[in-house]
């Protein structure tokens, strides 16, 4: 086996550097005065120097492995770490792709991580190849880590949409019908796009591991629990399944996935590179019983992620903010494995493919390492156990700005 070694520099202070003040004075004043009860920014504050909102054009995927590299990465960090990373194949892809899930650690605590079901959402994925190089390594946080949790990661879930720079899965509602004769006749998903063709794989989940797809539960919307169609989100309901047999609760799960780029943060009008949630059931009564659900374990989890990005003495890393609190949606992985007792966290990072290039990307990266290690280390330590539900709620919410 030959190993390669990529040029792609995960350097932040580069970033500090090349991006540009803009002015709050300079975006569409009709966003601020319409959040203007919640919002009080001076009209010519300068923007952090982290801030980009869309000043960048887009569409350049060089600095992000292909799965090809990725496949190669991951067998490197297997082999150099002796097999303490532990990789493997979880499934195929509707195109034949490899999912690989890396695992590391023998705790009793259990971390499932995935990255990239929106295939056009990279940083996550290059997040978890440095964190899993981290996680095998000789250091005495690794070990304790290693001692104390069990890490699943599945790197880039949707590699058919990643080397198509799609949100999408790709696979067509014909082909769906070939793996599920019973809905033949029925329209397609609410979540397939013919003109991909694919799915937002992120809408198939379901609560219920054993469900099997039914022609009355088609087309289905948001508010609704999905189906297990594609074969990206029947791996990840596998693995899950697995682990359930193995833990008994799979305690934490954690979905890296990237918004759009131009958010601020409420209060200080500081651009907002991140934002987080734990919610994403607003009644979980509506879909069954499930005695497992624990918001505040998720609570918890995203108040040590919050923790973690504070005080970095790279001020933009402080600035994430609350995803939107009133959403409900179980069809989500978050939505559905929060149901069954998973303590959840959503990353948010700015920036899909479509909306940003490269200056920011190390910056965007490394804050989701920062965070994700302060998960990882607050659970192995057991501090997450002391920290405040509460203090989840004083977290700053997100404010949309247009791109300038
Ligand atoms: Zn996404």
């Amino acid at each position: 086996m030959r190993w390669h070694v990529r040029t792609t520099s995960y350097r932040t202070g580069d970033i500090v550097q090349r991006s540009r003040r803009i002015t709050l004075a300079a975006l569409t004043s009709a966003v601020l005065v319409g959040t203007a009860g919640i919002v009080a920014v001076p009209a010519a504050q300068a923007i952090p120097v982290n801030s980009h909102c869309g000043t960048e054009s887009a569409g350049n995927r060089s600095a992000f492995v292909t799965h090809d590299q990725l496949t190669r990465q991951l067998e490197q960090i297997e082999s150099t770490t002796g097999g303490i990373v532990d990789v493997s194949v979880a499934g195929l892809s509707n195109e034949g792709r490899e999912i690989y899930q890396a695992r590391v650690g023998t705790g009793d605590t259990v971390v499932l991580v995935q990255s990239q079901i929106h295939g056009n959402e990279n940083h996550g994925t290059e997040a978890l190849l440095s964190l899993l190089k981290e996680f095998g390594g000789n250091t005495a946080a690794a070990a304790e880590i290693r001692e104390n949790i069990t890490i699943v990661a599945i790197p880039r879930l949707n590699v058919d949409g990643g080397e198509r720079d799609t949100r999408q899965n790709h696979m067509s509602w014909d082909e769906v019908v070939e793996d599920f004769p019973q809905l033949a006749g029925v329209d397609p998903a609410w979540n397939y796009r013919a003109d991909v063709p694919g799915f937002d794989v992120n809408r198939d989940f379901n609560p219920d591991l054993d469900y099997v797809p039914q022609p009355e539960d088609f087309p289905g919307d948001s508010a609704d629990t999905g189906w297990y169609i594609t074969p990206e989100a029947q791996t990840v309901r596998d693995v899950y399944a697995g682990l359930e047999g193995e833990f008994g609760v799979v305690d934490y799960f954690v979905d890296l996935h990237n918004q759009w780029p131009c958010y601020a943060q409420e209060g200080t009008g500081d651009m907002s590179p991140l934002s987080i949630s734990a919610r994403f059931i607003a009644d979980p009564s509506e879909f069954g019983d499930w005695p497992n659900f624990d918001y505040d374990a998720s609570r918890r989890a995203n108040v040590a992620v919050y923790d973690a990005l504070q005080g970095q003495g790279e001020s933009a890393f402080g600035d994430l903010t609350l995803y939107p609190q009133d959403t409900n949606l179980p069809g989500t992985a978050l939505g559905s494995f929060a149901l069954r007792g998973s303590a959840t966290v959503l990353f948010e990072t700015s920036s899909n493919t479509q909306s940003d290039g490269q200056k920011r990307n190390g910056f965007l990266t490394k804050q989701v390492e920062i965070g994700l290690r302060g998960l990882i280390t607050a659970v192995a330590d057991g501090s997450i156990e002391s920290l405040d539900p509460e203090a989840y709620e004083a977290i700053p919410e997100r404010i949309y700005l247009p791109a300038d």
